[in-house]
């Protein structure tokens, strides 16, 4: 009989076998993308990349607990993956890419800005005060060379505006900004984590500029006429689920989602008083990365 392996040899092992079984998945990722021809030009990076498909960023909890079909599960998977190998952003990044692009155009024509590597070396780009609501990979490494970048992290039971490791702590129900000190305030995936949405809207309204915008991504499912709260947050602190409780990103763990936003997400906005319209929409079973635009009505 062999015998068997001893505990402080397995201990010892452990982390050179997971490293070796993470990098041998990456590596079939990676490999599958190039097989599958899913190169593109990045609009973040600005390089030509193999866009990687990760099925398991989706965990099967989350499935369940939101009863996606499996259409709307490779939706999502597209969504929360495809990430650029030169620099890492996911669809719905590269998306807000486009949309800043389109929106604040930068450079001398006929050759504008078609990355954000290089709008953010674009005077246009480089006048503009900037406010990240929490990091978006792939995009914040690029934006945090804008002169007027500011960046934060909501760190559950931080002050507001305290910084924690060396960033700082925004509540988006709770901002600690100036009125008026920004002409553009980003955030994705992180509204339906709030848990006051009309509070977050109008600060994040009072701490834009007249004219100023919200560009934001937001899960929205086809079919959910309403929005609603799948969670209430009693004045103890504790939560009250007002259905199944769903956490990003992990399904069963993570941060729980306060909002489940539906087809009347545009009419909400609307009522906070923004002009705003969606790019890459409507919100069908085959494309769920869709982007806000919210503008500050004067
Ligand atoms: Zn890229």
């Amino acid at each position: 009989m062999p015998r068997p392996i001893p505990g402080w040899l397995k201990r010892l092992l452990l982390p050179g076998w997971n490293a070796a079984h993470h990098f041998g998945w990456a590596a079939r990722e990676y490999l599958g993308s190039v097989v599958r021809g899913k190169f593109e030009r990045c609009p973040v990076c600005g390089r030509t990349r193999p866009m990687i498909h990760r099925p398991r960023v989706i965990p099967h909890c989350l499935v369940e607990r939101w009863g996606l079909s499996s259409r709307l599960t490779e939706a999502l998977v597209r969504k929360e993956s495809g990430d650029c190998a030169g620099c890492g952003a996911r669809l719905r990044c590269r998306r807000l890419a486009r949309v800043l692009l389109n929106l604040y155009p930068a450079g001398h024509s006929p050759t504008p800005a078609s990355s954000i590597a290089q709008w953010v070396e674009t005077p246009e780009a480089r006048s503009l005060r900037v406010a990240e609501v929490n990091r978006i990979d792939g995009l914040h490494e690029f934006l945090a060379r804008l002169p007027g970048f500011t960046t934060s992290d909501y760190r559950p039971g931080a002050a507001p505006g305290a910084v924690v490791e060396g960033v700082r702590s925004e509540d988006l129900t709770r901002l600690t900004y100036p009125d008026e000190s920004f002409d553009l305030v980003l955030t994705s995936e992180t509204l339906e984590h709030v848990p006051d949405l009309d509070a977050a809207l109008r600060e994040i309204r009072r701490v834009l500029t007249p004219g100023g915008r919200h560009i934001f991504t937001i899960p929205v499912l086809p079919g959910v006429e309403q929005t609603y709260p799948r969670a209430v947050l009693r004045p103890d602190g504790s939560i009250e689920d007002r259905a199944p409780r769903i956490s990003h990103p992990g399904g069963d763990w993570g941060y729980p989602v306060f909002t489940e936003f539906g087809a009347d997400v545009l009419d909400r906005l609307q009522e906070a008083g923004f002009d705003s319209e969606v790019r890459f929409g409507p919100v069908w079973e085959d494309d769920l990365a869709q982007v806000y635009i919210s503008r500050k009505l004067p």
